[in-house]
């Protein structure tokens, strides 16, 4: 049999400000769907990429002084590198620049003047230059845009538009009798609610007098494309429409992931298109809500933008991943912060996996030198986890199927915590104290193990690092694709008696909060760079010239001031092999008190020289900080004379 088939998307970034959480967050859903696809035995495809034409991405490149391209590759870079960080792995990455896109979106307009449905008008309307398209009436709030909050201006031009209005009633009928088309139902109702009133047709065009950075019109060379236009396309672009293989093999068996802003284009504007231009329509979209930021939508100016790479460097990518998928309810809108993380982090990772984890492998090593008993048949059905397991599976199997994640992951944690309490109530401990009940011990732990077993299978798309290390404790033979199948998880009872066991490393180590608190917040740490000190630097040396330098340890026995000056010290310094005598201008900065008993850096093997006719043989290291010297030193007390390199 054929297997099926599924193309997943994320939404083409637009490539006028870096990647933050929210971009993070729907390229993780999208590529734990794909995974959890997999797990499924389907052939899957994962397309992202960025979204480089129109009007702010010419402004951002003229703010920095740039042209739009060498803008846009620099931009689309740092979306590329961030998907091997997040452990997230695309198909491919498109970017709209790409000749072979500017090709299709060509051909698929030209597809469409050709029948009929661009028309060209002269138009006059409110036009929003933040969002690049024009408003009706209604769709203000209080007369403004609703996204930049500024009144749109009153312009008037001839552009050319696309006849939406054709398709509208096919379009409420699609929706209504495809019900997976806009998920989940509350977007669908949205969709469905702004369709009641008249569809206006697009304008799809903009004059070159007002913006040269996108795609020409076919049909007319004194046009660009509409942004949103060009950039739909990609999706059908990417598998090489209209004769690529991929195309053939994956369109339309595809499911869109986008955040709640975009839904009008892709629930609207997208379908259409495609119907007009004779393609097939895509099987539906996955709408979620937005990661607010301490209580308020991500921006600039609030300072709470998100970056997902200082959160991952922190915390580690599994974890950042679970996070993510759990705290989110998909379609809704959910709260990031640092305590929240933190609070995941402890109480269901380290915690309830990571604590059960290791007592059951260290339970099996205490009592039976880490093999596995197996179970005794005859108690098999008394200890038996199965049932759990299967309910486990099937939950998780029923919520991924929908996009829940929050509800896979909480059908997983319900078994975990399951086993927590069978460990409670059966006390292996216990068992172990009366020899009669070796086998029972066995079979407890037996079942425990493949408690286990099933979870590092299910946690595989969103944790696919910790899945690994998991199976890789429990000695599975892992299958060469990194994974097991959904189908491979059950029957229960496939670790193999007699099988040997290590004790295994912690899975997730568990922060400490006050630890944290008494800490700056790292991300400020990064982010905010302190002013620093540039004078030039010196000419480089080699390792040899700096191994000349012999640079110890030393322990101030005395010091003294010497009266002919106000800034020298006299002081007497262990440095292991020897005491010596070495002036240093450190007068006002420190005290003699200060100094007895301090550990210094000294160069041991400096020319001696008379310094206010006192002798001096070395020099402490020191740097100066505003008029003061402030003395190098170590974080440990060491042995006076041990080198430093
Ligand atoms: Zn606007």
């Amino acid at each position: 049999m054929e297997k099926k088939r599924q193309f997943f998307t994320t939404p083409i970034y637009y490539v006028n400000a870096k990647p933050h959480l929210g971009h993070a967050y729907t390229s993780i859903a999208a590529d734990v769907a794909t995974r959890y696809k997999q797990m499924d035995n389907q052939e899957t495809y994962f397309l992202t990429g960025t979204d480089e034409h129109g009007d702010k991405i010419v402004q951002a490149a003229d703010d920095q002084n740039t042209s739009p391209k060498a803008y846009a590759d620099q931009i689309s870079q740092l979306f590329q590198d961030l998907l091997p960080l997040l452990q997230i792995k695309n198909d491919q990455f498109i970017r709209t620049t790409d000749p072979d896109h500017i090709g299709v979106v060509t051909a698929i307009l030209t597809k469409i003047h050709d029948s009929g449905d661009i028309y060209f008008a002269s138009y006059e309307g409110l036009y929003c230059f933040g969002c690049e398209r024009f408003y009706q009436e209604r769709e203000l709030v209080e007369g403004k845009c609703p996204d930049h909050g500024v009144a749109p201006e009153k312009i008037k031009e001839s552009n050319y538009f696309f006849k939406m209005s054709k398709y509208q009633e096919w379009l409420i009928d699609h929706i209504n009798t495809h019900e997976n088309f806009i998920q989940p139902a509350q977007y669908k109702n949205e969709i469905l609610s702004f369709l009641k009133e008249p569809l206006e047709d697009l304008c799809i065009s903009r004059p070159k007098t007002r913006l040269t950075w996108g795609i020409t019109l076919p049909f007319d060379p004194d046009y660009v494309t509409y942004v949103w236009f060009d950039a739909l396309v990609n999706y059908v672009s990417a598998l090489g429409y209209p004769d690529g293989d991929k195309f053939k093999r994956f369109w339309p068996t595809t499911r869109h992931f986008v955040a709640k802003d975009i839904i009008k284009p892709h629930g609207i504007y997208w379908p259409i298109m495609l119907k007009a231009a004779g393609l097939d329509i895509y099987e539906g979209l996955n709408v979620h809500g937005f990661w607010n930021v301490k209580g308020s939508k991500m921006s600039k100016s609030i300072g709470n933008v998100t970056d997902p790479i200082e959160v991952t460097k922190e915390f580690g990518v599994d974890p950042f991943r679970y996070f993510l998928m759990r705290e989110m309810v998909f379609g809704l809108d959910a709260n990031f912060t640092e305590d929240a993380i933190v609070s995941r982090i402890n109480a269901d990772l380290a915690n309830d996996l990571g604590n059960l984890f290791s007592r059951i492998l260290s339970m099996n090593t205490r009592y039976f030198e880490g093999k596995i008993m197996g179970q005794d048949a005859a108690l098999a059905a008394q200890f038996s986890l199965e049932a759990n397991a299967i309910n486990a599976i099937d939950g998780f199997k029923e919520a991924m199927e929908r996009c829940q994640f929050h509800k896979g992951l909480a059908s997983i944690w319900a078994f975990i915590s399951t086993m927590n309490k069978y460990i409670d109530t059966n006390e292996p401990w216990s068992l172990a104290k009366d020899p009669s009940k070796e086998s029972a011990l066995g079979t407890v732990l037996y079942n425990l193990v493949e408690g286990v077993r099933v979870v590092s299978c299910l946690i595989y798309p969103v944790m696919p690092a910790t899945s690994r290390k998991m199976q890789l404790a429990l000695g599975l033979e892992i299958p060469a694709k990194g994974f097991f199948d959904l189908d491979q998880i059950l029957p229960w009872a496939q670790i193999k008696k007699g099988v040997s066991l290590d004790k295994p490393e912690i899975l997730f180590p568990r922060i400490d909060i006050k630890e944290r608190a008494s800490n700056a917040s790292p991300q400020k740490a990064v982010v905010k760079k302190k002013k620093s000190f540039k004078p030039a630097l010196k000419e480089e040396i080699s390792i040899e010239d700096f191994s000349k330098i012999d640079l110890r340890a030393a322990t101030i026995l005395s010091a003294e001031k010497i009266e002919t000056s106000s800034k020298l010290l006299k002081l007497v310094v262990d440095i292991g092999a020897q005491t010596r005598q070495v002036i240093a201008g450190i007068g006002k900065s420190y005290t003699p008190q200060d100094l007895v008993g301090k550990q210094v850096i000294v160069v041991a093997n400096l020319k001696e020289a008379r310094i206010m006719g006192e002798l001096s043989q070395g020099m402490v290291l020191a740097a100066s900080h505003k008029k003061e010297l402030i003395l190098s030193g170590f974080e440990k007390d060491l042995l006076p004379g041990n080198p430093v390199k």
